[in-house]
């Protein structure tokens, strides 16, 4: 079965991927080997676990794993562990990569043909299409102000850009529920959530499968 997950961000997202850009972005998002921004499905994948772990904390259930507890050692795992795996087991949930959604992926994949071909290549995350940079300056932790010259440039993912991306696996019509779930508990995906960056809502639509549940 997969079903299709459809991710719409409120505001622009920042997923990051751990690097700068020639001294000019400090912080730069994923991308794919061609150079298209993507959500990283083990991303998803962790935010659908804790909002799982936060629903059976609410049934006042004791999910396994950190922060807290060990994983389930048994043969069979709890309901979490089944799902989402474990250190131990494989999950039966496959989170794939969240991509753009068309048309606006045909539009970004086009400007970085455009772009590709121009020689500077430091200078194209500056021109690729559906992204943006935000600039803020570097705050001393101590002193509460702004540190002189220090302009602190994030790139983000624009909110027109709507992406998908896909839950596969063996899943059984309790697993599509808690999944679905999930969905409805999650508002957020990636980083710098307390500078107003990743809103989003997220929607788990029915697979033809699915419509048989
Ligand atoms: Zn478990």
């Amino acid at each position: 079965m997969e079903l299709k997950l459809a991710i719409e961000f409120e505001n622009a997202v920042h997923h990051g991927s751990g690097y700068g850009a020639a001294g000019i972005i400090d912080r730069t998002v994923l991308r794919d080997s061609r150079g298209m921004p993507y959500l990283a499905g083990s991303g998803l994948k962790g935010k659908f676990r804790a909002a799982a772990a936060q629903l059976i904390r609410a049934d006042k259930g004791k999910p396994c794993g950190p922060p807290g507890k060990g994983w389930c050692k048994g043969k069979t795992g709890c309901a979490l562990c089944e799902l989402f795996g474990s250190p131990m087991r494989q999950g039966l949930a496959i989170f794939r990569d969240g991509y753009p959604a068309e048309p606006e992926r045909q539009v970004m994949r086009e400007q970085m043909r455009a772009a590709g071909a121009k020689e500077d290549a430091a200078a194209r995350p500056l021109q690729a299409a559906g992204v943006e940079l935000r600039s803020t300056t570097a705050m001393s932790r101590y002193w509460k102000r702004a540190e002189s010259e220090h302009l602190f440039v994030t790139e983000v993912v624009s909110r027109v850009v709507r992406f998908e991306a896909a839950i596969g696996g063996d899943l059984r019509p309790e697993h599509v529920r808690m999944l679905r779930d999930c969905g409805t508990l999650l508002t957020h995906f990636g980083g710098s959530g307390a500078r107003g960056l990743g809103s989003c809502v997220y929607r788990i639509e029915d697979a033809a499968e699915a419509q048989h549940l």
